[in-house]
């Protein structure tokens, strides 16, 4: 094991403190971490920035590496990323309703490293991706936290109506099947190369599409998922509130203004696969 503040240049921050909260740029620590999984962890890390628009960042907040526990933080061969922070954006994981294309777009990237992410939607994981190398990386229908990542981009990056349950069955699989027609990427998703080859296309578009989607619409359409999400005592009067803004002539006419501009799916598809 190693001692690290940093990986590729980047501070290593800890954000878990009354003085320095979850969600802040929280304050640089020392961490405790395997060498071999370092190694994985800076290529990894390179990977995701060296194709993400927002480019190298300011800082990492990590939950921990080495903990002393059972399991792979046990022997530092873990990462929890709790969010990351650039000069003028944010990633905070649990942001993910209103940031999904670009949690998704690192996510897809990190899974072409680690066996296992455990994301947004798996149980205790709202708050940060937890990532090691305990298991290969490949797609297997029966595993919880790959189905569901599958689900999700299938969803909310290819815009597919599909239920984010973790369970594969015949809509995930027909659906999958579909999605993969249209990347040109050969089936069956289960072979190790096809699965690459759809984290990789799946990441660019999302990437691609984080860009795209940032449009004044866009992020009154945000703001909508997040109250959507708000716990019913208090979802319906913000809803209210929400929607007399929107709904106001001059501001309904300013948001109409930008729905030509809105994002074209197909387009950015093509884009993709054509650079
Ligand atoms: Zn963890």
């Amino acid at each position: 094991m190693e001692q690290i503040n940093a990986i590729k240049g980047i501070p290593l921050h800890y954000a878990r403190l009354t003085s320095h909260p979850y969600g802040t740029r929280g304050e640089q620590r020392d961490f405790l971490i395997d060498s071999e999984f370092l190694e994985v962890l800076k290529t990894a890390l390179a990977e995701v920035f060296a194709h993400c628009p927002l480019g190298t960042p300011e800082v990492i907040t990590t939950a921990g590496i080495f903990v002393d526990k059972p399991g792979q933080h046990g022997n530092g061969k873990a990462f929890d990323l709790d969010a990351i922070f650039w000069s003028t954006n944010a990633l905070v994981t649990l942001n993910f309703v209103h940031q999904k294309e670009l949690y998704l777009g690192i996510e897809s990237f990190l899974r072409k490293h680690f066996g296992i992410v455990l994301n947004y939607y798996y149980t205790n994981h709202e708050d940060h991706w937890h990532v090691d190398t305990s298991v290969n990386v490949d797609y297997h229908e029966s595993s919880k936290s790959e189905t569901l990542y599958l689900q999700m981009v299938l969803k909310f990056i290819y815009g597919k109506a599909i239920i984010v349950d973790g369970i594969s069955g015949p809509q995930t699989r027909a659906i999958t099947r579909d999605v993969f027609d249209q990347l040109n990427i050969n089936t069956p998703i289960t072979t190790k190369v096809n699965y690459l080859k759809f984290l990789d296309l799946t990441g660019k578009i999302a990437f691609k599409l984080s860009e795209a989607k940032n449009s004044p619409l866009q992020l009154f359409e945000n703001l909508s998922d997040v109250v959507e999400a708000l716990p019913v005592q208090h979802k319906n009067e913000v809803m209210q509130a929400l929607n007399s803004f929107s709904d106001h002539a001059e501001t309904s006419q300013w948001l109409t203004a930008f729905e030509d501009k809105h994002h074209d799916l197909d387009a950015v598809i093509s884009e993709v696969l054509n650079t």
